[in-house]
This record gives structure tokens, C-alpha cells and sequence, in this order.
């Protein structure tokens, strides 16, 4: 049948055949600010920071340590410092060349082991104690390390001290929860060093965690440690959260999952798995991160993208906006 011409146009139309939107698209989906709680936006470029902007940042936390930086020798401690430094160090530069505000997380990170690891957690304190640093991370147990096994008890006790440190200088943890890749499908996989890694999986060791679902093992060790250490939940950050492991948290702790959704390629995770947990359990303890960094293929307009995502999932504007700035800002004053 003939549909109602709804066009002056000689030829149809796509306006004879569908319908106007009901709802008018709230203005705040193009302006809502977000905060990014783990990144490692200083191993990025300089354009790739001013996307962060043009895209809405607010706020951000670059991680000084984590799996960017690949050691093939034993780590010494003033590796790690090195990478300490180098952040501060390129800190200031980034504050004043943007116009997002950009502080710094200090952590040791278990995903490759650390030699005489009690030097770094001597000095740790000095560095918690500056301005433009906001949050211990990124740290976290570690199922399979890079070129070097470090035994779980060794890691409990570095990961304890560090939420320690954490609760002494009231700074909230932020905490890689390690990816389950089971069901994704990892581009050429099969064929060795993923292409948009670079990092060679193939130097990755044997994980020391023995339990069927590594990720929730290791995440059931950090929030036992951060009650252990006395860092209330409320600053406790658990990352590379995905659909899997949020009822967990949100349902025996008072933590916030951060849904990693810059690189779904390898995470798997995208708004989908964000809008199905916020449906789930609410928005008050859901944030969102980009985890971008110099080692891997990830971008950093997928933060935006996601909120246009969320609407279109059915989020409310306020709800995202919790999710994505004042959760964030809740966790980081
Ligand atoms: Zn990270």
C-alpha cells in the first residue's frame, strides 16, 4: 500500500516512512563534563590529550605505573621510580597546556615483579604526600606477571602495604582487577603478539592464582586486603570492572566498579554492560574509565560515545551524570 506522503518531494522520501523522535535530545548529552579516574593520558601525545578536552574531560588521574611500560630484565626499584618521576615530571607541562585538571596516581604494580620492592614502599610516603598526587594506583593482585613470577603471598603483602599507605594519606586505591579475555575474540590471537598491543604475550607467565575465575579470586584478595589494611570501600576503586564481576562487588562490599570501555576490542566491555549493571543496581557506585596509555590500541573519544551510548540504552541524563562526574568526584575529594 501506498504510504500517506508526508514530503513535497517528487521522489519518496525517508520522512514518509518513519516517525519523529518523541523526545527532544537533552543538550547536556554534547556537554556533560566527565571525569576519567584511570588512565595513563601522559604516555599518550599531546593531541591525543586535547581529544580528552574536546571530548568533555573534566578531570583526570594518569596511573605513574602499570603495564605500558614492558621490562624483558628484572625490575629494580628505580625502575618504578623512574616512572614516578617521569609522570611529575610531566605533569605540570600537561596542566597548563589543557584545559582539564590532571593529578597523578602512585602505585606498585604486580603485573611484572619488583626487586627489593621495601625500598619503593619506603619512599612511597614522600610521594603520596605531594598535591599532584590523588590516588595510590595503579596496584592490584596480578593473576599471570610479565617475564617474572611474583608468588601470591609476596603480592599480598606489597598490595596490603600499599592500601595501607593508601588509608594513611587518605587517598582512594585505585585497583586493576585482572581482564577475563575467555569470550572475547581477540583479533590474530592465534598468530602470536597481538597487533594492537604491544606488549609480547607470549613472555607472559603462568598465573599464580589457581582458581577456576581468576578475576573474581583476585578481586575477593584486594577487598579482603583493604579491610585488612583499614581503607574504608568508599575508596576503593575496582577497574576493568565488567558484567561478570560488578554483582559481586556491588553486592558484598560498599566499592565502586569502573567499567574500562576505551578498548573493547581486547576488554570485551562496552556502555551495553554499563547501562545492563546501572539497570541492575543504580548508578551510585558505577563509574567509567578509559585506561588509555601509550602500549595499546584504545581511544579516547569511546568516553563520549559511551554517554551518547547510555542515553540511547534508556540512561536518564542525571543518572550518567552521576556516573560519569559525580562519582568520580565523590571518590577523588
Ligand atoms: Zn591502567
Amino acid at each position: 500500500m501506498e504510504p500517506e506522503r508526508a514530503s513535497p518531494t517528487k521522489r519518496p522520501t525517508d520522512a514518509d516512512y518513519t516517525t519523529e523522535p518523541d523526545d527532544e535530545l537533552p543538550a547536556e548529552l554534547t556537554t556533560l563534563p566527565w571525569i576519567d579516574v584511570h588512565n595513563h593520558a601522559h604516555t599518550l601525545s599531546w593531541n591525543d590529550r586535547e581529544r580528552f578536552a574536546l571530548s568533555g574531560c573534566h578531570e583526570m588521574v594518569m596511573m605513574a605505573a602499570a603495564y605500558y611500560w614492558t621490562p624483558y630484565k628484572p625490575v629494580a626499584p628505580e625502575d618504578v621510580r623512574y616512572l614516578w618521576d617521569d609522570a611529575l615530571n610531566r605533569l605540570d607541562p600537561i596542566r597548563r597546556s589543557h584545559v582539564f585538571d590532571a593529578s597523578l596516581g602512585i602505585g606498585i604494580h604486580t603485573g611484572a615483579r619488583v626487586e627489593n620492592v621495601e625500598e619503593l614502599l619506603d619512599v612511597m610516603p614522600d610521594y603520596l604526600a605531594l598535591d599532584a598526587v590523588q590516588a595510590v594506583g595503579e596496584i592490584g593482585i596480578t593473576g599471570s606477571q610479565h617475564v617474572s613470577r611474583w608468588e601470591l603471598d609476596a603480592q599480598r603483602t606489597v598490595m596490603r602495604e600499599q592500601l595501607e599507605l593508601a588509608a594513611d594519606y587518605d587517598l582512594p586505591a585505585v585497583v586493576h582487577t585482572p581482564p577475563n579475555l575467555d569470550n572475547v575474540d581477540v583479533p590474530y590471537r592465534e598468530r602470536g603478539p597481538i597487533p594492537g598491543y604491544e606488549l609480547n604475550g607470549d613472555l607472559q607467565r603462568e598465573s599464580v592464582i589457581e582458581a577456576a575465575d581468576t578475576k573474581r579470586a583476585a578481586t575477593e584478595l584486594d577487598v579482603e586486603l583493604a579491610e585488612e589494611a583499614g581503607l574504608p570501600d568508599e575508596q576503593l576503586v575496582l577497574s576493568h570492572a565488567d558484567r561478570d564481576i560488578a554483582p559481586f562487588v556491588l553486592e558484598n562490599t560498599d566499592a565502586y566498579v569502573s567499567f574500562t570501555i576505551s578498548y573493547p576490542w581486547l576488554l570485551g566491555v562496552t556502555a551495553r554492560d554499563v547501562a545492563a549493571v546501572i539497570d541492575e543496581y543504580g548508578p551510585e557506585r558505577v563509574m567509567m574509565e578509559t585506561d588509555s596509555a601509550g602500549i595499546l590500541r584504545s581511544d579516547v573519544f569511546s568516553f563520549r560515545r559511551a554517554i551518547f551510548d547510555l542515553y540511547r540504552l534508556g540512561i536518564e541524563v542525571e543518572t550518567i551524570r552521576e556516573v560519569v562526574y559525580e562519582n568520580p568526584r565523590r571518590v577523588l575529594s
